[in-house]
């Protein structure tokens, strides 16, 4: 593989003196870590019985280099101000969409490219208002602004949304005179709930992708896990199946931001197994768009990056071994788990025997996974508080510490994250960069496709 790429590379190399950028892919894994990579790519290769990487699509770039993600009010920055430094270029305070520290609107590449008479993709595995998404088109002094935010991606005039619905279409207090859909409808999106649906209407003018079970009424955060995926919902990888043809359809170049958003989700959670297949998930996205790549060498960019990292996740915890194959045994998400032993308890208060059944069947717990006296003390002081978030949390830290994962955080860290990319003006990512350094690099691309040889 590694050879491919490298001929690949000469290619891309041989054809920059008359290389044009039309077609842009901005991914961006929200809480991707460089751990949250290797501990997708080290499982993979323990699943194959062996120490080493089964290497993502994204690590096998050509290019790669590190982000640093401090926001301009904080050490630990949060996604929006994340997500507005890699829509604009500029720093801003944690929980601002798309203003400057002081309060100016900033113009985000999206944008910028729109007046130029781009055709725009922004799409997500949450909700299409949620920070990263909205740093694209929205400004707000606030991020939990949804239904603002959802009124500005309406004017945006951008062609293609993808992901979960709107967070709050009627907004929070559910009292706003208009729905955010009916919005969109009147502003000419057509709203497709699912991927076969969405096939139908590709030549539309405009589309909003979201899934089956959006009513248009109820608040909705994420597409499903990965780990929990329910077939009739699409995959992250489907959207942008469906966004690649669609954008094709407008004959202009385009533009696409893809993000990852459910690695984060994950990660808050401290749950490694779902974060490893979230990052999968993303990856298999990627497929989709270096599969354009691949037909169009001399006019795509792909950059894939992250906002910040979730959790301070760690690849080891104790001694010079790592286990990472036991989470194999893991078949829901622990959010999944929390949602079971809520249902559980909410009929009556269930027996040691039932809660152990539950870990059992999800974990593998005194199956595949061996449970010793002193683990099963520290499960029962968690049965004993008869909390289902603490009786599901118990059982998915126990997997993590057995797989030697550590974390330190429930929230975000200052990491710097890791950048691939591939395409005309690529190798100006390499490197240590900022945040706001991508937009610059973006712009520079633009104006002068031909590579600088190092
Ligand atoms: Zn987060």
């Amino acid at each position: 593989m590694k050879r491919i790429f490298s001929i690949l590379f000469a290619i891309v190399i041989a054809v920059s003196a008359s290389a044009k950028l039309k077609y842009i892919f901005y991914f961006i894994g929200d809480g991707m870590g460089s751990n949250q990579v290797l501990a997708a790519e080290m499982y993979r290769a323990e699943l194959e019985g062996r120490i080493g990487r089964v290497s993502t699509l994204m690590s096998q770039f050509p290019v790669s280099g590190s982000l640093t993600t401090f926001s301009a009010s904080n050490g630990i920055t949060d996604s929006s101000a994340a997500g507005t430094a890699l829509a604009t270029g500029s720093k801003t305070n944690n929980g601002t969409l798309g203003l400057s520290a002081t309060g100016d609107t900033l113009t985000t590449i999206a944008e910028f490219l729109q007046q130029q008479g781009w055709a725009i993709g922004i799409m997500t595995s949450v909700a299409i208002d949620h920070a990263t998404p909205g740093a694209f088109y929205g400004n707000d002094i606030k991020r939990s602004h949804y239904y603002a935010i959802g009124e500005q991606l309406t004017e945006s005039g951008f062609d293609f949304f993808g992901g979960a619905g709107f967070h709050y279409p009627q907004g929070k207090k559910d009292n706003k005179p208009v729905n955010l859909y009916d919005l969109a409808e009147r502003k000419g999106y057509t709203i497709v709930r699912s991927y076969d649906e969405a096939q139908r209407h590709l030549a539309d003018q405009k589309m909003i992708m979201i899934q089956p079970a959006d009513t248009g009424k109820t608040h909705s955060d994420n597409i499903d896990y990965a780990i929990d995926r329910r077939a009739e919902n699409s995959t992250l990888r489907q959207i942008v199946a469906t966004a690649i043809p669609f954008l094709e359809g407008k004959h202009k170049p385009f533009f696409m931001m893809v993000e990852g958003g459910m690695i984060d989700y994950a990660c808050h959670g401290n749950d490694a197994r779902a974060s490893i297949d979230e990052v999968w998930a993303m990856d298999e996205a990627l497929q989709e768009a270096y599969a354009f790549y691949l037909k169009h060498p001399d006019e795509t960019l792909i950059i894939v990056t992250a906002d910040h990292e979730t959790g301070g996740m760690a690849l080891g915890n104790s001694d010079y071994t790592l286990n990472l194959q036991v989470l194999q045994h893991q078949h829901c998400s622990a959010w999944a788990l929390t949602e079971q032993f809520k249902t559980l308890y909410a009929e009556s208060t269930p027996s040691w025997e039932e809660v152990k059944t539950v870990w059992q069947k999800q974990l593998g717990f005194w199956k595949e996974v061996e449970i010793s006296a002193e683990e099963e003390a520290v499960l029962r002081t968690a049965y004993d508080s008869s909390d289902p978030e603490k009786i599901s949390q118990a059982g998915v830290s126990l997997l993590n510490r057995k797989s030697k994962i550590g974390w330190t955080s429930v929230k975000h860290t200052a990491h710097a994250v890791p950048v691939f990319a591939i395409g005309v003006g690529a190798e100006r990512f390499t490197g240590w960069h900022d945040n706001t350094e991508i937009v610059p690099l973006i712009h520079q691309c633009l104006a002068k496709p031909k590579k600088c040889r190092r």
